[in-house]
């Protein structure tokens, strides 16, 4: 909401006051450079903002999936990028959820305290796509190792992770009763990893969002860094799934409240024929119309984080929805200054776009709303 009031102000004034120092022009630098915004990211998590979801006992501050999706939501509307960091937020979960204890003691201390980053997950797969019990990346034990071979396509973070939620296939597919056996989570040392059997190659991209193909090469993984049991891997990341979805929905949120804020500002300011460009109704609707599509989205976003539930899939579609309108419109009423890296625009315009595709399309979510929610046939 352009005045919004809810019981998160104190979270929302603390992330606007880090972000402040953050302004526009440095994520233009970072993004004219393709860098990555390490001094942004280390005051994020030097404040233990990334943390959030990480209970007390470990050193996280142990709050919900609303207030984290707070801090996700007023990164965005702040003009700053959350791809850059939204990693570290969730994926601890499968750690967190599946882990066995002493993995938990060993790994989620440091990366409550900002000195293990867990940015990224490796599960898509060049071949298997969306339909990811496919998979074709093998985990073979021999002894206490697992022999990791094969190829991930997508993995983002990676060079700017100490440590990586990998999903490989443990028992190959025509042995499995059910096509999601099978297939389990391992932890994963990158930089370990990148100088014993795992190459990264970076994939130039439409946004500054560091993501790469990855090549396995008997890479050994301890089997201690097996995450819970063997074979249920993908159940493990499913679960993992609806925070996931609830915290890029509240990313778009944000996204969609920072383009009508930036759309109203200049349709007030711009004069043209003698005018602010506002006063037109062709010019002030669209914007109008952008808002109730992210407050409407919003809503459903907290309903999704309160639930837990299936309402996370029907909140990122709504929110990417919105927010992808919202940057249209934005660049609409900007008219060519939409197009001036200056202004910011069009860089964020390219960054809420992703969200229609990753981390799921935009069919893949109807398709489960068909199947799941109303019964329909399945169609794969
Ligand atoms: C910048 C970026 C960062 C990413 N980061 C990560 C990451 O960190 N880790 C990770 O594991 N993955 C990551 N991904 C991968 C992302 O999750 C996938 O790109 C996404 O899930 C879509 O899969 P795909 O690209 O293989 O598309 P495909 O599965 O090849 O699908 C292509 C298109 O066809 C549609 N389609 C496919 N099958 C059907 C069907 N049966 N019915 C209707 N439509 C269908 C899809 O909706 C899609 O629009 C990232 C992707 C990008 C672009």
């Amino acid at each position: 909401m352009l005045h919004q009031t809810d019981q998160f102000q104190e979270i929302r004034g603390a992330v606007r006051a880090l972000c402040a120092g953050f302004p526009d022009e440095y994520f233009r630098k970072i993004d004219a450079e393709r860098g990555y915004p390490d001094e942004f990211v280390d005051a994020l998590m030097r404040d233990g903002w990334l943390s959030a979801m990480i209970p007390q006992e470990y050193g996280g501050s142990g709050l919900g999936l609303t207030a984290a999706s707070v801090i996700m939501e007023e990164i965005n509307r702040c003009g700053g990028n959350s791809g850059a960091v939204h990693g570290q937020m969730y994926n601890m979960g499968t750690l967190l959820r599946n882990g066995s204890e002493s993995q938990k003691a060993q790994y989620l201390p440091s990366i409550a305290a900002g000195k293990l980053r867990i940015q990224s997950m490796a599960v898509t797969e060049p071949t298997a796509g969306t339909d990811t019990t496919k998979l074709k990346t093998t985990a073979v034990r021999k002894g206490d190792r697992y022999i990791v071979n094969g190829q991930k396509v997508w993995i983002s973070r990676v060079q700017h992770s100490d440590l990586m939620i990998l999903l490989a296939r443990t028992t190959p597919l025509a042995e499995v009763k059910k096509k999601s056996d099978g297939i389990s989570v391992f932890i994963v040392d990158v930089k370990q990893a990148m100088t014993t059997g795992m190459r990264v190659r970076p994939i130039p991209n439409m946004v500054n969002h560091e993501t790469n193909e990855l090549f396995f090469d008997n890479l050994e993984v301890p089997v201690d860094n097996l995450i819970g049991e063997e074979g249920r891997g993908f159940k493990y990341i499913l679960d993992g799934l609806n925070a996931e979805r609830t915290l890029i929905a509240a990313e778009c949120i944000g996204d969609g409240y920072w383009f009508i804020e930036r759309a109203t500002k200049y349709a007030n300011e711009r004069v043209v024929f003698d005018r602010p460009i506002g006063k037109n109704q062709g010019v002030q609707f669209p914007i109008a119309d952008a808002y109730i599509e992210v407050e409407a989205a919003n809503l459903m976003r907290f309903k999704a984080a309160e639930l837990f539930g299936a309402e996370a899939n029907m909140a990122k579609y709504l929110a990417a929805k919105a927010s992808w309108e919202a940057a249209n419109v934005c660049v609409q009423t900007h008219g060519g200054f939409g197009f001036a890296c200056e202004y910011s625009v069009e860089r964020k315009f390219r960054e809420t776009r992703l969200y229609q595709v990753a981390p799921i399309s935009t069919n893949l979510i109807y398709s489960y709303v068909a199947e799941h929610l109303l019964g329909l046939p399945r169609s794969f």
